[in-house]
């Protein structure tokens, strides 16, 4: 679905990605392993539009969707997911899964004063949707929490739900893992397997939890200092000597 062809991305002489290469197989959850400063994050954040390589090329689906802009790829169905921004944490659970979709008739005013009707229906639309999210997430109970008060693995949950207000194909989730309780992680490693097997969501997922990535990912790739240092199941990653040496050893 997805090929990351010799990517360099440089910072002024530091290579932070330095020839990295790698195929994203539709359908599959991949894990993205490796030591802080790899490059996993720049990797990802070359893909999916927010950093132009310095060299390289990525295609999706047979298109060369190098350097294209956020709202381009998203439009692709292809999504990085980020934290709720500051400006959202008053709004409710719900009203930021209802701000998701950008094509809504209410952002151009003129249009709104004219198609009044109109909107008022898109507005239940999207709220029925926003509300069938949270079943599916299993955080229906939060519904009308304001999102300063949810805790760190629920803003995940969160997060994730953004994804599902639009049309995804491809999802990239930067360490769900981080100051996660482990009750809430399964949930959150359950609703990702979900969205993969019923929805068919295709997921990318940086993360350091190795039962967060035995239970959800295949393949999983290592990388280490720019570059992609292995492939293959966990367990084969895990015997993996250069990795050993890179990541897990240490
Ligand atoms: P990882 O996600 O694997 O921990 P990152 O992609 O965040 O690694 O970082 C790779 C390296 O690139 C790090 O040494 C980091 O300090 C550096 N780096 C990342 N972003 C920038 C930037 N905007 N300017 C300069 N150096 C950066």
């Amino acid at each position: 679905m997805i090929v990351v062809d010799d990517i360099h991305k440089h910072f002024g002489g530091f290579h932070a990605v330095d020839g990295a290469s790698l195929t994203i197989r539709e359908g599959s959850i991949t894990g993205l392993i490796g030591p802080n400063g790899a490059g996993k994050t720049t990797l990802f954040n070359v893909i999916a539009g927010l950093l132009k390589p310095t060299s390289g090329k990525v295609t999706m689906a047979g298109e060369d969707i190098t350097g294209l802009p956020p709202h381009a790829l998203f439009g692709k169905g292809l999504l990085r997911t980020f934290q709720i921004a500051h400006e959202f944490h008053s709004m409710t659970v719900r009203e930021n899964l209802m701000m998701v979709p950008g094509d809504q008739t209410g952002e151009v005013l003129w249009n709104a004063w004219f198609r009044r009707g109109q909107i008022a229906r898109e507005e239940v639309e999207l709220r029925r949707k926003a509300d069938e999210v949270l079943e599916f997430l299993t955080i229906s109970h939060l519904a009308d929490e304001k999102a300063a008060n949810l805790s760190g693995g629920q803003k995940k949950l969160l997060e994730l739900g953004r994804t599902m207000m639009v049309d995804a194909r491809i999802v990239f989730l930067d360490e769900v893992g981080a100051g996660v309780n482990r009750t809430l992680l399964m949930t959150i490693a359950d609703a990702i397997l979900r969205l993969n097997k019923e929805r068919g969501y295709t997921f990318v997922v940086i993360e350091h939890d190795m039962d967060f990535i035995g239970k959800l990912c295949d393949p999983v790739i290592c990388m280490a200092e720019g570059k992609v240092l292995a492939e293959g199941t966990l367990d084969e990653i895990k015997a993996n000597d250069q990795v050993i040496e890179a990541y897990l050893g240490t």
